[in-house]
């Protein structure tokens, strides 16, 4: 048994994998994430590995890792598990998801829900650079208008789900493909696939998931050369990032990983 956890700035999400199946289960991060280690070790004691996505970037260090930066979580949980883990940022747990589910050894994957995260998959594995790579949500895309991050002028202070006002109306009438915060992501997200050159971009998170994969599609074609191709997809799974995060454990851990 492996358990994945994906600490949100509202939710922590658990997926317990065993064999290849998953159960899993929502706990409010403000209840569990102060001693989130002492909290999955008493519930799931027969967990061998631990892997953990966390809304935080992240920096390694020769042992281990440093968390850089959380602009979404209230406290920084202490996570030293008596069991091996490993600990990434919830968007590349979310793109190591879509690319081991959608069959793509090189990947960009994108979630949009309070913030925006990105995490970039290369040959299978997760590309990092020195900590934040793939960060799109904390790219310029014009303005000056204010950043959860502290800069100014990024993706994510216009197409953010604190950005967008009224944003699941928005989805659901479709007048949020209509709105500039969609418009300037689609830019970015063609700017991304001229930088990496994926075969696919799989965009989830609770506002990514909910939209038009079709859409999107041909959104980021406008502002692509037209030899370019890619796939964009849409992934619907709230548990994509505590999955990944299972997964990404397993792999590690186990060296299943190619
Ligand atoms: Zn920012």
């Amino acid at each position: 048994m492996i358990v994945g956890i994906d600490i949100g700035g509202t939710n922590t999400d658990v997926a317990v994998m065993k064999d290849n199946d998953f159960e899993v289960r929502t706990f409010r991060t403000s209840e569990v994430a102060a001693n989130i280690s002492e909290f999955i070790e008493k519930n799931w004691s027969e967990a061998v590995a631990i892997g953990v996505g966390i809304a935080a970037w992240l920096k390694l260090v020769p042992d281990g890792f440093r968390i850089v930066k959380a602009p979404n979580l209230s406290r920084i949980p202490e996570m030293t598990f008596s069991k091996p883990s490993v600990v990434d940022n919830d968007a590349n747990c979310f793109a190591y998801f879509a690319s081991r589910t959608l069959g793509y050894e090189n990947l960009f994957g994108v979630t949009v829900g309070t913030g925006i995260g990105g995490g970039v998959i290369a040959k299978g594995k997760i590309y990092r650079g020195c900590g934040a790579a793939g960060e799109i949500g904390h790219t310029y895309v014009g303005g000056d208008r204010e950043c959860k991050c502290g800069g100014r002028g990024h993706l994510e202070a216009y197409f953010g789900g604190w950005a967008v006002e009224g944003v699941d109306r928005k989805i659901e009438t479709g007048e949020i493909y209509e709105c500039e915060g969609f418009r300037l992501f689609c830019i970015s997200l063609a700017n991304a696939v001229m930088i990496l050159h994926p075969e696919a971009v799989a965009v989830g998170g609770r506002i990514g998931g909910r939209l038009d994969a079709s859409i999107i599609q041909e959104n980021v074609e406008k502002w692509l050369p037209s030899v370019i191709e890619v796939e964009i997809h849409t992934v619907k799974d709230d548990y994509a990032v505590a999955k990944g995060a299972a997964m990404l454990a397993r792999d590690t851990i186990f060296q299943t990983q190619p």
